[in-house]
């Protein structure tokens, strides 16, 4: 048994707990000691810095891992179908999170604690963020932070690993095994740092949501609410019009039959917000919703992995939150299709554990130019989303999880492989 010290209990008090009750008195002592609380500032200052230490190497661990455990054996019907049908629900569910940030308008004006230069940058056109993406000079992007293009290289990098691991030649197959067994060791200490960075979060989301309340007032407190309702909103209408259509329409399969079985992973999801801890009850119920286990047993991990709905449509309407609050107007053209690019291909990196979907907000905002600076109303209005993540990822594990399924039972259904006698 490990001894006991005086801070112990910190330590093993629910960590959500911890952050809620830092979020509670961040919003009183910013509505009592107004500006005075600011002194306090660069305690949430160290939390920004933190969460901004880590992104680099979570982006390339992360994503070369994800883009490496898609193995080209599997490459063949099933599995194309299954990624591009993965791919395509996440990109329809950041442009759903982000028309309910239009529709809800999440809005407060938001002022960043201290002064710094120009708000929004000029927009480059969209061919120029897609050229962007393909970089000249690697080591530029990852010092530049140029997300797009870090993530571009970091998706080629692991397709290249994933293919030298199937090789024949004894060498290249080890190489391959050696880098992949080296990113995932790092992916896996990131995920060791996040968690260390975690414990700190209570102070670092008090510090941070003071300073919000103290410059903006209580309203930002209804702001939160309204983010929280369009979430909500935007999985509804996400399981309804995307799943439901998927299985009933272009599945042709009966949709009441479907959710009797989808429900299971659906609530565990949604108690555990862990699609990786959910994948044996996701599992049991594609069996009994007669999809083959050659289909589940390869398709399921990897959704867990890559597939993340529910988290898309978050960071589709914490990000216009956000601009409308920073900047007092939503994105360009340009700027949502960064964010669909962003969003799909970063869910490709976001595990399926608990929060990691916050982690990876900070490199969508990142890429429109939100960035999480200290001191900045973003990395104050990022605080307020953290201080409620637990709520926020409850509902986009549930939903990450049941796009998992979906897409699965469509594709086998498509192919005629699954078993229609289970339907009966
Ligand atoms: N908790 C989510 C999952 O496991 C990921 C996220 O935080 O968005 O799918």
């Amino acid at each position: 048994m490990s001894k006991k010290h005086w801070y112990s209990w910190y330590f093993e008090f629910n960590l959500l707990y911890r952050i809620l009750i830092g979020l509670g008195v961040g919003v009183v002592l910013g509505l009592v000691f107004k500006e005075k609380i600011l002194v306090i500032a660069p305690f949430g200052d160290i939390f920004v810095r933190l969460l901004k230490m880590i992104m680099m190497p979570i982006i390339l661990s992360t994503l070369i891992v994800g883009a490496s455990s898609v193995s080209p054996a599997n490459l063949g019907k099933v599995g194309i179908r299954v990624i591009v049908f993965y791919l395509l629900t996440s990109a329809v569910a950041v442009v759903i999170g982000l028309a309910m940030g239009a529709v809800f308008q999440p809005q407060t004006q938001l002022d960043n604690f201290v002064e710094t230069a120009g708000r929004d940058a000029k927009a480059p056109t969209m061919a120029q963020t897609l050229l962007a993406m393909i970089p000249t000079s690697v080591a530029q992007v990852i010092v530049n932070e140029s997300i797009l293009a870090v993530i571009f290289f970091a998706l080629i990098f692991g397709i290249g690993v994933s293919y030298l691991r199937v090789s024949e030649n004894e060498r290249l197959k080890r190489a391959g095994d050696i880098l992949y067994t080296f990113f995932d060791g790092i992916a896996e200490v990131m995920m060791l740092i996040i968690k260390g960075i975690m414990q700190y979060a209570p102070f670092g989301v008090l510090a941070l949501v003071s300073g919000v309340l103290a410059t903006n007032g209580p309203k930002v407190m209804g702001a939160l609410v309204t983010v929280t309702i369009a979430c909500f909103i935007g999985y509804a209408v996400h399981i309804i019009a995307v799943y439901g259509g998927l299985v009933k329409f272009y599945g042709g399969l009966n949709l009441k039959r479907y959710f009797k079985d989808a429900k299971d992973p659906f609530i565990t999801a949604f108690v555990t917000r862990s699609s990786n801890g959910t994948l044996p009850v996701s599992m049991e119920a594609a069996d009994n919703l007669g999809v083959p286990k050659n289909i589940y047993s390869f398709s399921l991990p990897l959704g867990a992995t890559i597939n993340m709905d529910g988290t898309a449509i978050y960071q589709g309407v914490c990000a216009t939150f956000i601009a409308l609050s920073v900047w007092g107007h939503g994105f360009s053209g340009t700027q949502i299709g960064t964010i669909v690019i962003t969003a799909t291909l970063a869910s490709i990196g976001t595990a399926g554990v608990p929060g990691a979907g916050a982690i990876m907000l900070l490199l969508v905002l990142d890429s429109v130019g939100l960035q999480v600076t200290a001191g900045s109303a973003v990395a104050g209005a990022y605080a307020l989303f953290l201080g409620i993540d637990a709520l926020l990822d409850m509902g986009r594990t549930a939903l990450n999880v049941t796009g998992d399924l979906s897409c699965t039972t469509v594709v086998a259904k498509r192919l005629n492989q699954i078993d229609m006698t289970k339907w009966r």
